[in-house]
């Protein structure tokens, strides 16, 4: 087969140990998944019934950190550290109980969001996208393996800007466990070899600014290090 004109990179993130690197197809995002978070943002209730769900384009990714640019159209940057889930097998209504098996790895990343944008967009019922799935979006750290790590239930979650401790909390925390967050995606999407979740984010997210270094770490599995631009 060929093309009407020479096809991009696939965009990708680095395995730790291994020379091959995972390839990115698509990037869902849950919003709301730590009860704090969902309070500091204004939700006026805590809803545990319906996680809400936004993609990011897979070419959002920055990978393994380094320099990420300040996006344009926004005054108010913000971070938001995650948890990275990636799958390397998917399907369609997979049972929580056997999502585990759909995981090849987990990293840390940051959710950047437009939030002044983000703001507006909730205040006039409009979607998400041009405050989430911006250029440069979701820098994420190299993998870890499941097969070496297993499947963490608790680990500390944090973010440091600039050495300042920021964010800072743990996963067992999560309203949706990775396990339920596979199950409920898998009901509107057919999940696949490539797919990363970014499982929400914890609360004290806050403003980033050019010159500003960060450092997100899942303890003892993932860290993430780089210089807004
Ligand atoms: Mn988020």
């Amino acid at each position: 087969m060929s093309f009407v004109f020479d096809t991009l990179a696939i965009p990708s993130v680095p395995v730790v140990g291994s020379h091959a690197r995972f390839p990115v197809h698509r990037i869902y995002c849950i919003g709301r998944n730590y009860a704090e978070h969902a309070r500091e943002m204004g939700a006026e209730a805590v809803s545990c019934a319906q996680p809400v769900f936004f993609l990011k384009p897979a070419d959002a990714i920055v990978s393994n950190g380094g320099e990420v640019p300040y996006p344009s159209a926004t005054k108010e940057l913000h971070h938001e550290v995650e948890m990275v889930v990636a799958l390397q097998s998917g399907g369609r209504d997979i049972e929580a109980s056997r999502a585990l098996d759909c995981v090849f790895g987990y990293g840390v990343g940051l959710d950047l969001t437009r939030r002044d944008l983000q703001a507006a967009a909730k205040a006039k019922g409009l979607p998400w996208d041009i405050a989430k799935g911006f250029d440069a979006s979701a820098p994420v750290s190299a993998l870890r393996l499941a097969s070496e790590i297993g499947h963490p239930s608790r680990a500390r979650l944090s973010l440091r800007v600039n050495g300042e401790l920021r964010q800072d909390t743990n996963i067992a925390e999560m309203i949706f466990p990775e396990a339920e967050i596979i199950a409920e995606l898998s009901k509107l999407f057919e999940l696949k070899a490539g797919d990363l979740i970014f499982t929400g984010t914890p609360a004290g997210v806050g403003p980033l600014a050019r010159g500003d270094t960060f450092r997100a770490e899942l303890e003892n599995i993932a860290v993430l290090e780089g210089r807004i631009v």
